[in-house]
Order: structure tokens, then sequence, then C-alpha cells
């Protein structure tokens, strides 16, 4: 509980608003008597090749798609005001940070982890909510929480997805329209996955096999990586057990996805 007897959310995004963050903020307004977002493009995140000039900035069409929750602030500070002349700190979490999107995007996870804990110490929350779309940022934004004694509790939400089971995402304002439907290969490539495991397979191996010849029916598309792990420690699984969750990265054309889906047995 924080200093008055109120309890504080905060929902940090880099903007470009859509249904899955505005869950967020629901979730947050839910549960907190104050709900702050923060709206900011963090460059300490993005590798060199990656699309950091290119990130959508809509900042005018997000203040609209916050007016009608109850926020209490939005702040979206400049890059200098985050990293002024000098900066010179990273917050660096170690083995859960690895694998998966830590391998494919060298440092990511210790701009994230930097920005996350610079963005609660400005906002100073109780709670801070995220997206299960970014599964190993939630196991990374928690095991620091937990390291270094954050007075925070994250909480989780669900992925929410179009219609057709496209997982949303800023980034797919990038596609185009061939490109939006053979994206579909990975939130199917999962829910096929889901199938086998509720049917009763347990071979990990057979299930990513499934899962590679779904995505090998899309010609732009390129499978980074398919794994179905232990979703507390991501280490792979061979047999898969009540802790399974299989994540996935692709580029479909020019553009990078991920998407990852919970198994139960
Ligand atoms: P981003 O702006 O991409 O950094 O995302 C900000 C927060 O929104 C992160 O916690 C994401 O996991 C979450 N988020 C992004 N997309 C979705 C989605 N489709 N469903 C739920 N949460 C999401």
């Amino acid at each position: 509980m924080s200093q008055h007897g109120l309890t504080v959310g905060v929902v940090p995004t880099m903007g470009a608003l859509h249904a899955g963050h505005l869950s967020l903020v629901e979730a947050s307004c839910a549960t907190c008597d104050a709900t702050i977002v923060t709206l900011f493009v963090n460059p300490t995140q993005f590798g060199p090749h990656e699309d950091f000039q290119q990130y959508p900035r809509t900042l005018d069409a997000d203040l609209q798609a916050l007016a009608p929750y109850a926020v209490d602030a939005v702040f979206a500070p400049a890059v200098d005001e985050m990293y002024p002349p000098g900066f010179q700190t990273a917050v660096h979490v170690a083995e859960v940070t690895k694998p998966l999107e830590g391998a494919a995007r060298p440092g990511h996870f210790d701009g994230v982890a930097t920005v996350v804990l610079k963005l609660f110490n400005l906002t100073r929350p109780d709670l801070a909510f995220f997206g299960q779309k970014d599964y190993q940022q939630t196991l990374v934004v928690r095991r620091m929480a937990r390291d270094l004694d954050l007075p925070v509790e994250v909480r989780v939400c669900p992925i929410v997805r179009e219609a057709d089971g496209l997982a949303m995402s800023s980034r797919n304002v990038y596609l185009s329209p061939s490109e939006r439907r053979q994206a579909l290969a990975l939130s199917q490539s999962l829910e096929l996955c889901r199938t086998m495991a509720a049917a009763g397979e347990r071979n990990v191996a057979q299930m990513i096999a499934a899962a590679e010849d779904r995505f090998a029916a899309e010609p732009d598309v390129k499978l980074e990586y398919f794994s179905i792990a232990d979703r507390d420690t991501l280490a792979p699984l061979t047999t898969l057990s009540h802790n399974g969750i299989a994540l996935t990265a692709a580029r479909v054309g020019r553009t990078r996805l991920i998407d990852n889906m919970l198994l139960s047995i």
C-alpha cells in the first residue's frame, strides 16, 4: 500500500496502443485506486538493426484511446529525459534472459529491465500490469522485482487476439495484406500444439514438428524459434508436463512477431 493508503497501478507501454494494451489499463483501473500509463519507445531495448526509428509513435491517438478509462496520469517522457547525457547504468537479469528472445535480441532484456526499473522508481506503483504476449519479459520483470526487493506486485494479463487469432501487436501495422494472412502461422501453430496436448500428446518433438509444418506452408514467414518449455524457467521440455508453454518468434516479411500459448494437460 502506498503512502496515502491508496494503491497505484502502472501500465508500461511503448504506445501505439491497441486493445491488448487497453486490457491492461482496464485491469489496473479495476484493481487500483490510481492508474498511471507510461508511453515510451525505449531505445535501449532495440538492437542496432531493429525498428526503433520506424516504430509507430501515435501520441494523440493514444491519449484518445485512454480517454474512456479512469487513468490518472500519462507519462510520456522524451528519450533524453530518461537517458540524459552521462547515463551509464544497466540492470542485467541473468539466466531467464538467456534463451529465446534474449538469444535472438542481445541486450534487449537489459534495456527492458533498466527502463522498467526506472519507470517503477518514477511512478512508485504498488502493482504493475504486463501482458502474457511478452511472456519472457514477464519472467524477467518478476525476477528483477524479487531479486531487487522492489515493493511492487507484477500482474500478468492474458493475450488479446484479433478475431482470427493473431495476437495484437503494435507491429502488426507493418504487415501487408498477404503477410497479415501468413502471420496466422504463429497463432495457428501454437493452437495446433494446444490441441495436440489436449488430445493426449506428450511427445514434444512431435508437437514441434507439427508446428514447423504449419510454418512451412507460408512462403514469406521465416520461423526463428518454436519452443515448448517449462513456464517458470523456459528450459526446453522433451515430454510435456503440467507446466508447459509453447513460444514462437518468426519473421513475416520484414516484421518480427512473437506469440505464445500455455499448454495444459
Ligand atoms: P509494448 O507497448 O509492446 O511494449 O507492450 C506494452 C505491454 O502491453 C506489455 O506488457 C505487453 O506484453 C502488453 N501487450 C502487448 N500486446 C498485447 C496483447 N495482444 N495482449 C495483451 N497484452 C499485450
